[in-house]
């Protein structure tokens, strides 16, 4: 599995899928119960809301959301044939078609994404750009972090950092916010002598604090490799190459049309697996439904950028070459299963190792086998769906060829050989940066993100998130950095007289 991470001005959200959804209020009644006081649903929600722009009038209108903060989003600005089928299957599958950022979670949900215009809106665009005039701020960029000063006295004082072949230092008057994301962070930490004492020294880096950095690894584990076709669907790609200048114009005057998509994804649903109790309203599977496979784009662009090996490409994709194919791109929300982030090296241009130890815990495979079986009865219970001639691929995957798979039915062990063999992450990796109580040996930084043993250094990213949120990362992770601004104000009272 591959972890791509964004490594411009925003970050991550330079190219992710723009998806906006906020997880559900139990993970964070949760995170609060286990130790990180002041970050209950009731502490967090004031936090979405003052970042979030929602340009839609009626989802604003069900009173769960703000119109005026600086992060922009929109409703889908295009979609196919796909979503009249998907809105119709909810109701046959039994559950809401709904805003799952609103009142529940549970639902088929109408799409929204960080887009302005149709166009991306970073975390830079909607933050940093407004913000680069101030006298207060500088931005530098093309300049690798290397160590986190500290003194003997543990006050962190500054950081190191290489730009244009030479080091440089800049230190801090108050404090110092490391927000290197998930991977990144632990790995600075770790540099900077602030991890797991025994690591650290096999690394030849003297230990400043024995902190379990770098433990607590979670993501979002699915696969992109279940696949359909319908007559009656529009693939995304086709759409995008048929009349393409067109369609260009469209999106440079409109905003909208196919290359407005939100990566090809038109709808996304949250359901419950046998596992899980629906009336929490804490459901513990996500589906998104994709306007293309693996075949769509002839092999040219997406199975190399997914590493997918010519022989799977040849026996399950090549035969649908031309059809209007489909996916449903699905994962478990909650994993048991924890990896680690570790040193390589000393040199911190080299990658840290990341262990994402997908699978140790066998239900992880279980609740994975249960999204895989509700996507194919999405597809073949629903006269939504039959409507649109949808079926299974009846092309089989290299190495799960014994079990039975045809166009109308796929057996369990099937599905469970695509689970366990064609697993793929949806890039959200946190926790190696554990928040919690101060006392809790498993934690990194304290409820105010304070490192524990350390004075003046603060984390603020995915890496602090205890316990993986049951949705997409991004507004989470935006709603830590909002809320970590005011703990900063409210230590900071003198503040505007610096
Ligand atoms: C392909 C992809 C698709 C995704 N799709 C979605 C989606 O649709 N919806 C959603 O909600 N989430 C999505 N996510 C996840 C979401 O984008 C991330 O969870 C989120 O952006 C992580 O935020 P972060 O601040 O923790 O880290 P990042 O966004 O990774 O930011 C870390 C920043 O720190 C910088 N940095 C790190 N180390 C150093 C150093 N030593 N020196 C200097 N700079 C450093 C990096 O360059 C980067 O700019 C997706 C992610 C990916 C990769």
């Amino acid at each position: 599995m591959v972890t791509p991470r964004g490594k411009g001005l925003g970050g991550s959200t330079l190219l992710n899928y723009m998806l906006y959804v906020r997880g559900n209020r139990l993970d964070y009644d949760g995170w609060a119960k286990q130790g990180a006081t002041g970050w209950s649903w009731k502490d967090v929600y004031p936090y979405f809301l003052k970042s979030e722009g929602n340009t839609d009038p009626k989802i604003v209108e069900d009173g769960y959301h703000n119109a005026s903060g600086p992060l922009t989003i929109q409703s889908a600005q295009w979609t196919t044939p796909l979503m009249d089928a998907w809105v119709k299957a909810a109701a046959e599958r039994g559950y809401e078609y709904r805003d799952i950022n609103g009142e529940k979670q549970t639902g088929f949900h109408t799409l929204q994404g960080f887009t302005r215009n149709g166009r991306r809106c970073s975390t830079s665009k909607a933050f940093l750009i407004p913000a680069s005039d101030r006298k207060n701020l500088d931005i530098v960029t093309d300049a690798l972090v290397t160590k986190i000063l500290i003194d003997k006295y543990k006050n962190a004082y500054g950081v190191k950092f290489h730009k244009d072949g030479k080091d440089h230092e800049v230190y801090a008057n108050k404090e110092v916010i490391v927000s290197g994301g998930s991977i990144n962070s632990p790995q600075l930490l770790m540099l900077s002598g602030i991890g797991p004492g025994k690591h650290l020294e096999e690394k030849g880096i003297p230990v400043i604090e024995d902190l379990p950095v770098g433990d607590n690894y979670q993501d979002h584990v699915g696969t992109f490799f279940l696949n359909f076709e319908a007559t009656g669907s529009k693939d995304t790609f086709q759409q995008l190459f048929s009349k393409p200048i067109s369609n260009l114009v469209k999106y440079n005057t409109e905003g909208t049309g196919p290359y407005a998509s939100l990566n090809g994804v038109e709808g996304l649903a949250w359901v419950n697996s046998k596992y899980n109790d629906p009336s929490l309203d804490w459901p513990d599977l996500e589906i998104h439904l994709e306007a293309y496979s693996l075949s769509s784009d002839g092999g040219v662009v997406s199975s190399h950028l997914l590493g997918v090996p010519p022989k799977v490409m040849e026996q399950v994709y090549f035969p649908k070459l031309g059809k209007h194919t489909f996916t449903m791109f699905s994962c478990f929300l909650r994993p048991f299963s924890r990896g680690t982030v570790r040193l390589d090296t000393s040199n911190p241009n080299d990658h840290p190792l990341i262990d994402p130890n997908t699978f140790a815990d066998a239900r992880d495979i279980d609740r994975l086998q249960a999204v895989l079986q509700e996507n194919v009865d999405i597809v073949t219970k629903t006269k939504a769906f039959k409507d649109i001639g949808a079926k299974l691929f009846d092309t089989k995957f290299p190495g799960c060829e014994q079990f039975v798979a045809n166009s109308t039915y796929y057996s369990p062990e099937y599905l469970r050989c695509i689970a366990v063999g064609y697993t793929f992450n949806l890039y959200h990796p946190v926790g190696t940066c554990k928040m919690g109580s101060a006392d809790d040996k498993t934690t990194v930084v304290d409820p105010q993100l304070k490192v524990k043993g350390i004075k003046n250094l603060r984390v603020a990213d995915g890496s602090i998130i205890p316990n993986q949120v049951s949705g997409n990362t991004e507004a989470p992770i935006v709603m830590i950095g909002e809320k970590c601004a005011d703990m900063i104000k409210a230590d900071n009272p003198d503040r505007n007289n610096c």
